[in-house]
């Protein structure tokens, strides 16, 4: 494996894999552009050490081949913008002729983006012959769509079988995410504090059984607190709960004292007599939530508690809103946590705040520039800290 930055791209032609499935409107208009924004630096230090360059990406879930609504040509435009008005061509296949032809002609200093690898079922399901097809479109192989890396897929993974070690590399995005990641995981120093929120227990229990092993403290926040309040023999009103995970909730909470690690429950929830924006609210504590209210959102003890948490701690990585955030009237846990996060950060704190809707709280506070790392890959990072190896980063570093 090389490194990026040591690697001299003169005439070299560099294939990109590049995570540029963005959110479209119906107009095609893209409405969140932050994955192509970040890929921007890897591209550009390409071009100006006088390579060229060839991108492929997928773009939604295209079921049957080529779908307008899934085209890549839709991005274009925008990525010219972002590149400084680099002319960007677009290959409309991203095997075949007019790929072939179009990567060939290509010269240093241009770009060229190749249609939804999702067109094809083969990218999907890691076939070789596709994989191989791709491959020949470039010299060097570099995969910087962290986004994808938990995916086994021809262009994520299968494709680096056919470049030599020195041919092939992580982008700038994905030797971020990766020195971020091992940063936590293996050298996290103490306190180490994990902040897991969200919706489902269900959806993080992989993360905590591993986190256990490695935190000295876990928040847990979010509707899936109620499953552990309910499993100590509190009343949770209708607030969200996974019945059948009261077992495996207390499970949890007797290794965790077996270990020494100090999990952190909400003591009082702001609670509402709906799930919706215009509901009447209350607070209460979060083992004694009448019947009729739900919890919605950490009360301000618990914000206070978690706060104090996260101030002293050196390491932190955060998973997960601790409320319905998305309604402003149960905003207020995730921002204290946010802020909270920031202050430590400050303090010489690392902090990684990975999961998508974390992400997206700390983006609509505006908090992203104010801690240390935020991932742009929702699920593959959910699956490194899970202790799961990402075909995506095996391909690069494993010979
Ligand atoms: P996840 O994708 O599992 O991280 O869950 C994120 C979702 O959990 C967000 O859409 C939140 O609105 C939702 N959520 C957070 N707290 C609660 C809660 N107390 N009750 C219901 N939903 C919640």
């Amino acid at each position: 494996m090389s490194q990026f930055s040591d690697h001299n791209f003169q005439n070299q032609k560099a294939l990109i894999r590049v995570d540029f499935n963005v959110p479209l409107n119906a107009e095609y208009i893209i409405t969140d552009d932050n994955r192509m924004r970040a890929t921007i630096p890897t591209i550009k230090k390409i071009l100006v050490d006088g390579g060229s360059v060839i991108l492929m990406s997928h773009l939604g879930r295209p079921k049957d081949g080529p779908t307008e609504k899934y085209s890549l040509k839709h991005v274009v435009a925008h990525l010219s913008e972002l590149l400084g008005g680099v002319t960007v061509k677009f290959a409309d296949d991203c095997i075949g002729a007019s790929a072939t032809e179009l990567a060939a002609s290509l010269n240093a200093g241009e770009v060229l983006l190749l249609e939804n690898l999702r067109f094809y079922k083969e990218e999907e399901k890691g076939d070789a012959d596709f994989a191989q097809k791709l491959s020949k479109l470039g010299n060097i192989y570099i995969n910087d769509a962290f986004g994808t890396a938990h995916r086994a897929h021809a262009s994520t993974a299968v494709i680096a079988q056919f470049f030599a070690a020195d041919k092939k590399m992580f982008g700038l995005v994905m030797e971020g995410e990766v020195a971020s990641a091992e940063k936590v995981m293996h050298k996290s120093e103490t306190p180490f504090t994990a902040i897991i929120g969200g919706a489902k227990v269900s959806d993080k229990i992989l993360i905590i059984e591993n986190l256990l092993q490695r935190a000295t403290d876990i928040i847990i926040g979010g509707g899936m607190a109620y499953t552990f309040m309910k499993a100590q023999g509190g009343q949770i009103g209708n607030s969200l709960c996974e019945n059948d995970r009261l077992n495996m909730a207390n499970e949890l909470l007797k290794t965790a004292a077996s270990k020494g690690v100090n999990i952190h429950l909400p003591s009082d929830s702001i609670i509402a007599d709906a799930f919706s924006a215009t509901a009447n609210t209350s607070s209460a504590p979060s083992n004694s939530i009448p019947d009729g209210w739900m919890g919605l959102d950490i009360g301000e003890n618990a914000a206070e508690q978690f706060s104090n948490v996260i101030k002293r701690s050196k390491t932190i990585l955060w998973n997960g809103p601790m409320g319905v955030f998305e309604m402003e009237k149960f905003q207020h846990g995730t921002k204290a946590i946010a802020v909270a996060v920031a202050a430590a950060t400050k303090n010489g704190a690392f902090s990684l705040v990975g999961g998508g809707d974390s992400v997206a709280a700390v983006n609509q506070f505006g908090f992203a520039n104010q801690v240390s790392y935020v991932s742009t890959g929702g699920g593959a990072m959910l699956e490194y800290f899970e202790g799961k190896s990402l075909p995506g980063i095996d391909a690069i570093t494993q010979k």
